[in-house]
């Protein structure tokens, strides 16, 4: 894609604090990190989304998120960390090349993610299950 900052990463164009890579992933530094170590882990090949990422991908990019997650915890004495992936602009996603987050956390570190938790209705969590289980469709047979 000629105007995606990862694949222009990816393709050595720009330039990356980058942490590990193998066939499939690139893992860099965020350049604005939620906490200091904020790393990224993004797949290869150009993709809009998780949904868009391909099935051949995933161990590679799984594999990088676990590979860094350790680097992260032992270098930096982590008393935890986060991984998450924003998909869809509502979703806070503000580069359109999936990726997923690895943040680190510490004790009092002040970093706050606002849920407003809700609770269902007599019936109304099985009647969400049932209607997603309609839609499972495994990619990995
Ligand atoms: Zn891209």
């Amino acid at each position: 894609m000629e105007d995606c900052i990862f694949c222009h990463i990816i393709a050595r164009k720009l330039s990356a604090e980058i942490l590990y890579e193998n066939d499939d992933a690139i893992s860099i530094l965020d350049i604005q990190p939620i906490h200091f170590g904020h790393a990224l882990v993004i797949p290869k090949r150009h993709c809009r989304d998780f949904l868009a990422l391909s099935p051949d991908a995933f161990h590679g990019v799984m594999d990088a998120v676990h590979v860094v997650s350790r680097a992260l915890s032992r270098s930096l004495n982590l008393d935890g960390f986060n991984i998450f992936s924003n998909n869809g602009k509502i979703a806070g996603q503000s580069v359109f090349h999936f990726h997923f987050h690895i943040t680190p956390r510490y004790q009092n570190d002040n970093i706050k993610f606002v849920l407003e938790l809700k609770k269902y209705s007599e019936g109304e969590m099985a009647a969400y299950a049932e209607k997603i289980r309609k839609q499972i469709i495994s990619t990995s047979v």
